[in-house]
């Protein structure tokens, strides 16, 4: 038995009550040790369904969160999946661990050596890159799904034009305080929208973000 095992399971257990049905994504969160990812102080509330800090006025999302996120993109095995704000390196980890090919994008430098150095550590193969997010990653796109893991004042223009047909973009948009998670389905030309009500995120920081 692991350090944290038991308080893991329970995580499970309230993600569950929380009606994340997708049992995939419940054994990914199971098998993903979060207080690998939750510096000290707080390494002993990893199991806590809350937002954490994890320096440099970032955090690493709450478990809930990321479940929902999860699910609401519908990520298969294979898929591309591009996440904007790498933060901690664990919402990459689950996707990761879900069979997705996972390219994640950091500002924060400092966060993004932490983080890589986790996934070498764990061998999760994830590739990702140090920069603004809210451009994309032209390179490899199309993807079968973007996260992005900041609020946004708006839908980034470039972060669409970069879905294959039938992916979604799942994304916090509102102000600086409060966030709808949209999610964004690319039927051809048209992309369908769905919006849900209720969500807080740090601010997306950059060109097609906030100043
Ligand atoms: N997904 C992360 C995890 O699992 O720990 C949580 C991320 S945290 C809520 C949001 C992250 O987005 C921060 O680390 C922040 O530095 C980053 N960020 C903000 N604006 C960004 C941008 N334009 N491009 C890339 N990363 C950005």
């Amino acid at each position: 038995m692991g350090r944290f095992d038991e308080e893991r399971s329970e995580m499970i257990g309230l993600l569950r009550d929380r009606l994340i049905t997708d049992e995939k994504i419940l054994r990914a969160m199971g098998t993903v040790e979060r207080h690998l990812f939750v510096p000290e102080p707080f390494t002993n509330r990893s199991y806590e369904d809350n937002a954490l800090p994890i320096g440099k006025g970032q955090t690493i999302s709450q478990p809930y969160t990321v479940a929902f996120m999860t699910q609401a993109l519908g990520v298969r095995p294979g898929d591309r999946i591009l996440e904007i704000g790498t933060g901690s390196g664990y919402q990459a980890s689950v996707l990761s661990v879900l069979g997705a090919h996972v390219f994640s994008i950091e500002r924060d430098l400092d966060l993004l050596a932490a983080a890589r150095k986790m996934f070498d550590r764990l061998g999760y193969r994830i590739a990702t890159k140090g920069g603004d997010g809210t451009v994309g990653w032209n390179e490899f796109a199309p993807f079968n799904g973007i996260i992005v893991t900041a609020g946004a004042p708006d839908v980034p223009a470039p972060l669409t034009k970069q879905l294959a047909d039938g992916a979604k973009l799942v994304i916090p948009v509102g102000d600086r305080k409060s966030q709808a998670l949209l999610v964004l389905t690319r039927q051809g030309e048209e992309l369908i929208r769905r919006e849900i009500e209720g969500f807080k995120f740090v601010p997306l920081i950059g060109k097609m973000g906030w100043q």
